[in-house]
């Protein structure tokens, strides 16, 4: 049986991972299917405080599972949590072939990628469209090509800049004439002159389902319902993300997007569960503010316990 079962270990969990180990609690955390969460797939992460000159997503990640582990935390890779009940304690986590037990829960499962929809765009999927600069812009059929970015966020402007180092233009294609961005990534792009910004345009079609590659993209101008077509090599989507919460389905509260509910700090409406990081914050989702709402989490989790014996 055990005491609290973290699951997800991007910020929130590690951080859940740290606080619960030096309460001695014996966490145990679990990976899920990409350890360190989102933040592995970027380059410099600039704004984590403690780090002036910025810090490798993948080794802020690594540094946080590491210190969680001096302490105490188990991390157990590849473990792919397929059910769980929630409606009676110990709370049951079922993998392949493993039931785990638990007397408190920490979700910390994250988000993904959203995608634009298309079919073309699954399609197409690994052969020219993307979800992560980081991971593929270095790729050989992108070098030297023009490259499509989408989005005007905070992901879209880091991807479009790190893009530069490899393609001969990057289009940042945005639905609107203005971007979402903070000022400081937006004014990076803006001045680039490597990257054209494509405002009020959205992607309707990514080009070319027959040759089985990316060759280009078709644009709607949303304003004057133009259509155009844009050459390039590669669609790099960067749209925002969608908590990875569906396993918890019908398990704890969530709202109609799949974000899960605290009703007090970081309690779930079942004693006992409770959640941090991306998968509850739909607004600041930032990797400081996902590691707090971790610490958090450990720290109700460790009160909750306390108050069971
Ligand atoms: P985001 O801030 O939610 O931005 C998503 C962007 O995609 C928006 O510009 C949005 O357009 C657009 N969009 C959404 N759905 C779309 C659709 N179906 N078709 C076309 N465009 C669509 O997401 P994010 O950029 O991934 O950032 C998420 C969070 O992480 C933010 O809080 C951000 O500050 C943070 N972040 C920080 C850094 C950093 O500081 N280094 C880096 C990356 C991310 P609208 O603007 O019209 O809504």
């Amino acid at each position: 049986m055990e005491n609290v079962v973290i699951i997800g270990s991007g910020c929130a969990g590690c951080t859940a991972a740290l606080y619960a180990a030096r309460a001695n609690l014996n966490p145990l955390l679990l990976t899920g299917e990409q350890p360190g969460g989102l933040l592995t797939t970027t380059s410099v992460v600039e704004n984590y405080p403690g780090f002036p000159d910025g810090i490798d997503g993948t080794e802020l990640m690594m540094r946080m599972q590491k210190q969680a582990e001096r302490f105490g935390a188990r991390t157990q890779y590849g473990v792919n949590i397929t059910r769980v009940d929630f409606s009676a304690r110990p709370f049951k986590l079922r993998a392949d072939d493993e039931l785990i037990e638990a007397r408190a829960v920490i979700i910390a499962v994250g988000a993904s990628h959203r995608h634009i929809g298309l079919k073309s765009e699954g399609l197409l999927e690994r052969k020219g469209v993307t979800y992560c600069a980081t991971c593929d812009g270095a790729l050989q059929m992108f070098r030297n090509q023009p490259l499509v970015v989408v989005g005007g966020g905070d992901s879209a402007c880091e991807e479009a800049s790190y893009l530069t180092h490899f393609g001969s233009k990057v289009y940042l294609i945005h639905r609107r004439d203005q971007l979402r961005a903070s000022k400081i990534m937006a004014d990076r792009v803006l001045n680039n002159a490597k990257i054209q910004p494509v405002w009020d345009s959205v992607v309707t079609d990514v080009l070319d389902v027959k040759q089985d590659k990316v060759v280009g993209v078709k644009l709607r101008n949303v304003k004057t319902n133009a259509i155009t077509d844009l050459a390039c090599a590669g669609v790099f989507v960067a749209i925002g993300h969608m908590p990875s919460t569906g396993l918890f389905k019908g398990q704890v509260e969530m709202d109609a997007d799949g974000y899960i509910i605290c009703r007090q700090e970081t309690r779930t409406n079942v004693p006992g569960v409770f959640a941090a990081g991306d998968c509850v914050d739909r607004v600041h989702r930032q990797a400081i503010t996902a590691a707090g709402t971790g610490c958090a989490a450990a720290i109700d989790a460790e009160r909750y316990l306390a108050q069971l014996v």
